[in-house]
């Protein structure tokens, strides 16, 4: 659910604390949100670094306003960072050819994951108790909202994380290589067609499901923009084969990936082993380097005039 501010010159915004601000929203009025970003407002407003709309979104914790803003930014000096392979896992969220590799802990703490699945059992109680035809209490919905939240918190951490490791990494290295996968591929149904029907349907219904966990997606398009901002470049290698070939010795054995954890390469005269995620990295850094990149929209999004400011919440 959202609503679209098209222009920013009735918004008058302005900042009435160090961590609160005020603005006006067409048909409701003066409202308060929360002040997390930098906005071009008042005399850091010109005629280059101004506010052009905003726009209102509600999710389970409630309504938040995304500033659209328009600023002037300096064309970044090439980044002088080494370059990288990233390989977006299962087992490791993010493996580094170099051998990092970023983690992160569970998003709900025990305590809230208890929590959800209370809430979770009990919202299924009330369902099977309701007679059918009879009224929908209003009751249940109370339950339906808290179980959203809990959701969402767990979303809004997940988005947090891969804003912090996406930015060091953008930070980090000059040259950014990823594999051009298209995540939309291997997150469909493995369910198949009536002809067709998919193999392993538990499995990978249970790979998509940690898939879409990691948001891998995402994890590939922030550095894009994160690395064009600071001078440096995200490359797209091709895909096929990197998980499966070896990156000591170049070969693709049958029966090389153990599992989707460990790599230990047949070939006997290399026997290489280590992370698979790892091995993977490694590939995707080495078809960059010989040359194998898909080339990149020319020129695209290396200076980004406009800003979208991170949503701030608005209560
Ligand atoms: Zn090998």
């Amino acid at each position: 659910m959202s609503v679209d501010i098209p222009q920013g010159r009735d918004l008058n915004i302005v900042r009435v604390h160090r961590r609160w601000g005020m603005v006006s929203v067409p048909k409701v009025g003066r409202v308060r949100f929360r002040w997390t970003k930098d906005l071009p407002v008042g005399k850091r407003a010109s005629a280059e670094n101004r506010i052009t709309g905003a726009r209102l979104v509600k999710d389970a914790l409630g309504w938040h306003i995304a500033f659209r803003a328009q600023t002037l930014q300096s064309k970044p000096d090439p980044h002088q960072g080494p370059d990288v392979g990233i390989d977006v896992g299962i087992t490791v969220p993010i493996a580094l050819s170099n051998g990092e590799t970023y983690e992160h802990g569970e998003w709900l703490t025990g305590k809230e994951k208890a929590k959800l699945l209370h809430l979770e059992q009990r919202a299924a109680r009330r369902k099977r108790h309701r007679k059918p035809g009879a009224r929908t209490s209003r009751r249940p919905h109370h339950t339906y909202d808290r179980i959203a939240g809990l959701r969402a918190k767990a979303k809004r951490r997940a988005l947090d994380w891969q804003h912090k490791t996406t930015t060091h990494i953008a930070r980090t290295y000059g040259t950014v290589v990823v594999e051009a996968l298209t995540i939309t591929n291997m997150v469909k149904s493995a369910k198949g067609t009536a002809e067709e029907p998919g193999r392993r349907v538990t499995q990978k219904a249970g790979l998509n499901r940690s898939i879409s966990q990691e948001a891998w997606g995402r994890t590939v398009t922030m550095p894009a923009y994160k690395t064009a901002q600071r001078g440096g470049v995200l490359a797209k290698v091709p895909a096929p084969g990197t998980s499966r070939r070896c990156s000591a010795c170049g070969f693709t054995t049958p029966g090389s990936r153990e599992s989707q954890a460990v790599f230990v390469c047949k070939n006997p005269d290399c026997g290489w082993s280590g992370n698979a995620d790892h091995n993977g990295a490694r590939n995707v850094l080495h078809l960059y380097r010989m040359g194998l990149a898909l080339i990149p929209a020319a020129g695209r999004a290396v200076v980004r005039r406009a800003e979208r400011v991170k949503p701030a919440t608005a209560r």
